[in-house]
């Protein structure tokens, strides 16, 4: 019976991918939506490739509000604005303050940590069935500091054990005998030993779409722009095309707010983009993802070459890329590692992000047959699986086992 339930899904970023895997899992006749073809150019593309399970501290802190307007002054700090943009993000900016009290920040971290824990053997049931030919490796993840920060790091340390998060501090002999070839300006770092990272999270994301069309998944490359319902039931619409399903799951990432906007739902998501740039054939400088804390940006060894990421700018979605945003990553690596030749493949991306930095995902509060799984901002890549596996249950009426009320679209207000 359960068998033929039509479920769409729109969006094959690494959201929508896992999300149809899982929903097929339960023996649901699933339909793929995306205006690209799959791992285009979205941020599951783009993005450092880290599985960050340990990564429940959030960005919403009371620390930060004192913090942002050095981090804003600064051309080598990790944040950004463009001005353009500012007053469309002002109720944005205002919700997050509202979320940076210890209290709200709290609420956050416990319920990250909630599905973050349940990450790495959610991709694992994924993983399972695909060839991975050493896509992913299991070295951890280094995170580095030096002493103009330690407050903030030690905030962080402190919650995470609060939260029994595994963490190994570091002292900057450890960081030497882990990677020798980061030059010694740092004072101190933590290892998350059991962290896990993409040599290419594109290859990875397509082996997983490949995996759901050999299993009867359907892919329809088609620009949504429209949801409308028959007695409940979503359809679909295309400009020229539609299609009508049992339920809709939406999982476009940051462009999620222009379907969920026409649902009447007005969620709060913007965007933090995000940068990357390769250095080819350098990947073999480092053996595992390291996270420079002060200045917010990560290197990656991948197939593409050591892939240099991060910087938050604020700035919408059609802006376009920032060319001192691509100087500060390449400036920050340099700092790090003697020998870095020019750079390729600048990129920018979009992180999807709502002011208390926890993703949506479950029921629309209007409409009881279409679900969302969205609003990831730094770890839709780590999250795109235990997401997956939460919706398809919800989907499937079976039970969780996990409290979700803090994830829900009507934990909005207007
Ligand atoms: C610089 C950077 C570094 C990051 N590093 C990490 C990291 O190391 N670890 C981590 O866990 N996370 C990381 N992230 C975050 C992570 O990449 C994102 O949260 C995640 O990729 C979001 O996945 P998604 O599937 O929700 O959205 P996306 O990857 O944006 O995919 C959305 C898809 O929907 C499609 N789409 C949109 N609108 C429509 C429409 N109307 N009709 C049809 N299709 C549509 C798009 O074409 C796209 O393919 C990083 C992000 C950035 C930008």
């Amino acid at each position: 019976m359960e068998k033929k339930i039509k479920i769409g899904v729109i969006g094959a970023g690494i959201q929508g991918v896992c999300n149809a895997l899982f929903l097929q899992k339960k023996g649901f006749n699933v339909t793929l939506f995306d205006r690209d073809e799959p791992g285009g150019n979205s941020a599951s593309y783009g993005n450092a490739g880290h599985f960050s399970p340990y990564a429940s501290v959030p960005l919403n802190r009371p620390d930060v509000i004192t913090d942002v307007p050095a981090m804003l002054a600064s051309s080598r700090g990790p944040l950004a604005i463009k001005w353009n943009y500012v007053h469309k993000m002002i109720p944005w900016f205002l919700r997050f303050l509202l979320n940076c009290s210890e209290q709200k920040m709290m609420h956050t971290a416990k319920n990250m940590h909630q599905i973050l824990d349940l990450a790495l053997p959610a991709f694992e049931e994924l993983f399972e069935e695909i060839e991975l030919n050493g896509l992913v490796e299991n070295k951890g993840i280094i995170y580095v500091w030096n002493d103009q920060n330690l407050k903030s790091r030690e905030l962080e340390i402190k919650i995470r054990k609060e939260l029994g998060v595994k963490q190994q501090l570091l002292s900057p002999k450890d960081i030497h005998d882990l990677e020798p070839n980061i030059k010694p300006f740092y004072h101190g770092g933590v290892f998350y030993d059991y962290a896990r990272h993409a040599r290419n999270p594109k290859k990875i994301l397509l082996k997983l779409f490949d995996n759901f069309i050999k299993k009867g998944g359907k892919f329809i490359k088609l620009n949504i722009k429209d949801i409308n319902f028959d007695d409940n039931k979503p359809i679909v619409r295309s400009d020229v095309q539609r299609f009508i399903f049992d339920k809709l799951v939406i999982t476009c990432g940051v462009f999620s707010k222009r379907l969920t906007d026409k649902l009447h739902e007005n969620i709060p998501m913007d965007t933090e983009r995000g940068y990357h740039v390769h250095f080819k054939g350098f990947d073999h400088l480092i053996s595992r993802p390291v996270v420079y804390a002060n200045k917010g940006f990560a290197m990656t060894p991948m197939e593409q070459g050591l892939r240099v990421v991060g910087t938050v700018e604020f700035g919408g979605l059609d802006n376009p890329l920032s060319k001192s945003r691509i100087k500060n990553l390449i400036m920050n690596a340099k700092d790090m590692l003697d020998e870095l030749p020019e750079h390729e493949d600048e990129w920018l991306g979009f992180r999807p992000t709502l002011p208390d930095y926890l993703p949506v995902l479950g029921p629309s509060k209007n409409y009881k047959n279409v679900f969302y799984s969205f609003g990831h901002h730094h770890l839709g890549w780590t999250l795109g699986a235990v997401s997956g596996k939460i919706i398809s249950k919800m989907i499937a009426n079976e039970s969780t086992n996990l409290n979700l009320s803090a994830y829900s679209s009507s934990r909005f207000r207007t």
